[in-house]
């Protein structure tokens, strides 16, 4: 019975459009809930450098665990809060999670790594942008070199401009800016030079099939050979099998993400992990 009525609820998330006026009632009301009953939850995945074999920064990763449905994968939620605008105080808390996280690691004594936080279109155009990363980085006191806001391409194709303007600033506090999804946006190759990011990463999509589609292997060479021409890390996304690893060493890509390495795990999983690979120095 109530497997059943989980399925049900369950609907409710994966169908926006085609909500009624109720539902979408309902889910804003739970987000907003969850949000004050801290229901959410932050997973960590490694980014490994493929020269050294060293863990060189973590991805934080939001999960909602939700009292009746368990663990909810952000494809679950996060289009929903983008549109309720939830996605601004949600941001807010894993930017505040995910930095004190890292310092937290910092004061185990951990050599410091990068951690790289998901960003979306709805938060990098609220105003108080800059300004909440500012007093988000003073309050956990993370040194900001150690921040990388993952943004999309879409991020940066709406309004040029402004969002030049907007990523000069966070570069200007000393924070990476990468590109996450890469190849999956519509943006002008020649545009990135324009832009202080420092890594791009490519998206899934291509990585998933690079030993056997000729096409993706070719669209995963030139992105490495364009990073690089343009002094930028290229980072592989979904990483799955030693076959895909093998191959994006041989283009030289510079570190990738993956479950062949580590899928997305809890901080305490995370921090035993961290002390292991510490103590192999
Ligand atoms: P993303 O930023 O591109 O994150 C990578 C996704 O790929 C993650 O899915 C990760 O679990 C998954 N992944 C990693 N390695 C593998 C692999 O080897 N194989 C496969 N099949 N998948 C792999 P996840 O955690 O479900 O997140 C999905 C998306 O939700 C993220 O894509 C990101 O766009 C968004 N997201 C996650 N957390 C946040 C957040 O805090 N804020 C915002 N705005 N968006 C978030
Ligand atoms: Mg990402
Ligand atoms: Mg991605
Ligand atoms: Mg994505």
């Amino acid at each position: 019975r109530a497997k059943e009525q989980g399925r049900n609820h369950y609907q409710l998330y994966t169908h926006v459009i085609g909500m009624s006026v109720f539902e979408h009632a309902f889910m804003e009301n739970s987000l907003r809930k969850a949000l004050h009953h801290a229901e959410f939850r932050l997973f960590y995945q490694p980014q490994v450098e493929l020269n050294s074999g060293q863990i060189i920064g973590m991805e934080a990763l939001v999960r909602w665990q939700h009292p009746e449905l368990g663990l909810l994968e952000p494809g679950k939620f996060i289009p929903q809060a983008e549109e309720y605008g939830l996605i601004v105080p949600l941001g807010e808390w894993v930017l505040r999670q995910a930095c004190s996280q890292n310092k937290a690691w910092q004061d185990m004594g951990l050599l410091p790594i990068g951690m790289s936080v998901n960003f979306s279109v709805r938060q990098f155009q609220s105003p108080d942008f800059v300004e909440t990363i500012a007093q988000v980085l003073e309050e956990t006191g993370l040194d900001p070199k150690y921040l990388e806001l993952e943004i999309t391409e879409s991020v940066v194709m709406k309004d040029e401009a402004t969002a030049i303007a907007l990523l000069q600033k966070l570069y200007k506090m000393g924070i990476q800016i990468s590109i996450d999804d890469f190849g999956m946006g519509y943006s002008s190759f020649s545009h990135l030079k324009q832009f202080p990011v420092r890594k791009i990463k490519i998206d899934i999509s291509f990585i998933r099939d690079i030993n056997i589609s000729s096409d993706d292997a070719a669209i995963t060479t030139a992105i490495i050979a364009m990073a690089h021409s343009l002094k930028l890390k290229a980072i592989a996304e979904g990483v799955e099998t030693m076959e895909q690893l093998n191959f994006l060493q041989s283009l030289k890509c510079d570190a990738i993400q993956g479950y062949l390495f580590s899928k997305p795990l809890p901080a305490d999983e995370v921090t035993k992990m961290l002390v292991e690979k510490r103590a192999l120095r």
